[in-house]
C-alpha cells in the first residue's frame, strides 16, 4: 500500500519513516499528478497557512478534495488537521474543507507550547506517545465524527468514516501505531 506525505512543508521524512515501519510505502508527494498514485495520503504537520497558500498555489485544493470524493483516505496531524477541518474558529475561509470539525488553533497557551503524554486512543491503545507542538484543539465535531482521544476533556483525535484528524505530532516518536491504524483505514478504502 502506497501512502503519500504532501511535501509543501513541515514534518515529512518523519511520516514516511512511520509509514514505513507500520508496513507500507511511503512517498513523498510534491505534484498533484502523483495524488493518482498513492492510495491514502498524510497531511503532516508544520504551519497550515503556509501549507494552505502553498496548496493553492500548487493547486492542491481541487486535487485534495476529489482524491477525497473518491474515498480515499486522509489523515491530518497538527497544521494537517486544521488544513482538513470544515470550520477554523476566527478565520472565516478554511482550506479543504474536507472534515466536518471545528478546530481552534494554537489553543493550549504559551506555558504549554509543546509537550509529551500518553493519550488513550479508541482502537488503538491506552498509551500512544503524542507529541503537542502549538497544537490546535477540536472544539465541535459534526454527526458524523467519532472521538478518538481527548487530553483533559478535550478532543485532539477524531475519525469521520475515511478522515483521521490528530492536534498530536504522531510522527516524533517511534510509535508506529497509529500509523498503522490509517495503513489499516487504506486497506478497508482499497
Ligand atoms: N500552530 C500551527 C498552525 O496553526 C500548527 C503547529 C504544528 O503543526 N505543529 O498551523
Amino acid at each position: 500500500m502506497k501512502i503519500g506525505v504532501l511535501a509543501l512543508q513541515g514534518a515529512v521524512a518523519e511520516h514516511i519513516r512511520l509509514i514505513n515501519k507500520a508496513g507500507g510505502e511511503g512517498v513523498i508527494v510534491k505534484k498533484t499528478e502523483q495524488l493518482d498514485e498513492v492510495d491514502g495520503i498524510i497531511i503532516p504537520g508544520g504551519e497550515s497557512t503556509t501549507i494552505g497558500k502553498l496548496m493553492r498555489t500548487f493547486n492542491f485544493i481541487t486535487g485534495l478534495q476529489s482524491f477525497s470524493q473518491q474515498g480515499k483516505p486522509v489523515f491530518g496531524t497538527c497544521a494537517g488537521l486544521i488544513v482538513i477541518a470544515k470550520h477554523i474558529e476566527g478565520q472565516p475561509e478554511a482550506h479543504l474543507q474536507l472534515m466536518d470539525i471545528k478546530v481552534t488553533r494554537n489553543a493550549f497557551g504559551r506555558q504549554r507550547e509543546s509537550f509529551e503524554t500518553d493519550l488513550a486512543i479508541k482502537g488503538i491503545a491506552d498509551d500512544v506517545r503524542a507529541v503537542f507542538i502549538r497544537a490546535p484543539l477540536i472544539e465541535e465535531v459534526g454527526e458524523g465524527v467519532e472521538v478518538l482521544a481527548t487530553y483533559r476533556d478535550q478532543i485532539v483525535a477524531a475519525r469521520q468514516g475515511h478522515l483521521l484528524a490528530a492536534s498530536f505530532h504522531p510522527e516524533l516518536t517511534d510509535d508506529e501505531r497509529m500509523h498503522a491504524y490509517f495503513l489499516n483505514m487504506v486497506r478497508e478504502a482499497k
